[in-house]
């Protein structure tokens, strides 16, 4: 199963609806989007102007203290050098050195490029009571909850919600970059134990959106972090992410992991981005072609 990541934080209703479009054109099924009305209204629109009807979405919400919610913000001592606004993947810098808070993914790029120290992260919460049921009922068949933060009362009180909904699976997305091992399949087993075998996927996330490059060390944490859950036995799929690109399924089969899918955002993002940001893709049936094919390559090589 190959997976686009849309982007947690991905606010953009044209971007979404271009990737869409592109990417379900491509053969791609399942899409994953932020927790708003009117993104998924945005990738349905996307599906339809690709003629596909049977595309499958999951809507992802974070616990405090996840990057994943997080936006970039910016402090009066900014030096203006416009390191942040070459260095954007999502274009969320604009050329006045503001952020644009629906294009802000909350990769952090800005902030490890900045001199000044002018950048921090600041959370940005859902309403998730309101937001989750709503998306079940609309067609949503997968719930994701984010969970590298030390809120546990947050990561029960979201991960209660998420059930309560009945989706067709609930996913957990988790990384190491602020926990060891032990703590990771700590919480997943107890986070597991309340539903049913094989309802569950681990997105296992190597170093959250680090997919700028296609080779083999990108995706090295990805694939590792895959083993951990692989190695605890779980009934549970595992989806790797973070840093996944078109290398990251060759490896995983060299390394005898038994992956249920590839979940690529920063990568997928990224090739065909020259083409959806175009002023004139919705006319240019040849750029929108370009896009399809360059998409299509990398969802055969998740395979
Ligand atoms: S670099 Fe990342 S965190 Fe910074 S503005 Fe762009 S998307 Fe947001
Ligand atoms: S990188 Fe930092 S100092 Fe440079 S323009 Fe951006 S916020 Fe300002």
């Amino acid at each position: 199963m190959f997976k686009l990541v849309c982007g947690a934080g991905n606010e953009d209703t044209e971007s979404v609806k271009r990737l869409v479009f592109v990417y379900a054109s491509a053969g791609c099924k399942l899409f994953d989007l932020s927790a708003r009305k009117e993104i998924l209204e945005a990738a349905k629109e996307g599906g339809k102007l690709a003629g596909i009807n049977d595309l499958q979405y999951c809507v992802s919400i974070g616990i405090k203290g996840d990057k994943h919610i997080t936006k970039a913000k910016i402090k009066p001592s900014c030096i203006k050098c416009g390191n942040c606004l070459q260095n954007c993947p999502n274009d969320a810098v604009l050329s006045s050195i503001m952020i644009n808070e629906k294009k802000c993914i909350g990769c952090g790029i800005c902030m490890r490029k900045c001199p000044a120290n002018a950048i921090y992260m600041e959370e940005k919460d859902v309403n998730y009571r309101e937001i989750l049921p709503y998306m079940v009922q609309n067609g949503v068949n997968f719930l994701e909850l984010h969970i590298m933060g030390h809120d546990k009362e947050d990561l029960a009180r979201k991960w209660k919600v998420i059930n309560e909904c009945n989706p067709k699976f609930a996913s957990i997305c988790i990384d190491r970059e602020n926990f060891g091992n032990k703590e990771v399949l700590e919480r997943i087993k107890e986070m597991i134990s309340v539903r049913e075998p094989y309802t569950t996927i681990i997105q296992a996330d190597g170093v959250p959106m680090s997919g700028g490059s296609d080779d083999f060390k990108t995706t090295l944490q990805a694939v590792a972090m895959a083993e951990v859950i692989q190695n605890a036995n779980l009934p549970v799929y595992i989806m790797m992410s973070g840093g996944t690109n078109s290398k990251t399924s060759e490896l995983a089969k060299m390394c005898g992991i038994n992956f249920w899918g590839i979940a690529i955002g920063s990568w997928a993002r990224k090739i065909v981005k020259p083409y959806i940001t175009s002023d004139d893709f919705w006319e240019n049936k040849e750029l929108q072609e370009k896009a399809i094919k360059i998409a299509k390559i990398l969802i055969k090589s998740c395979e």
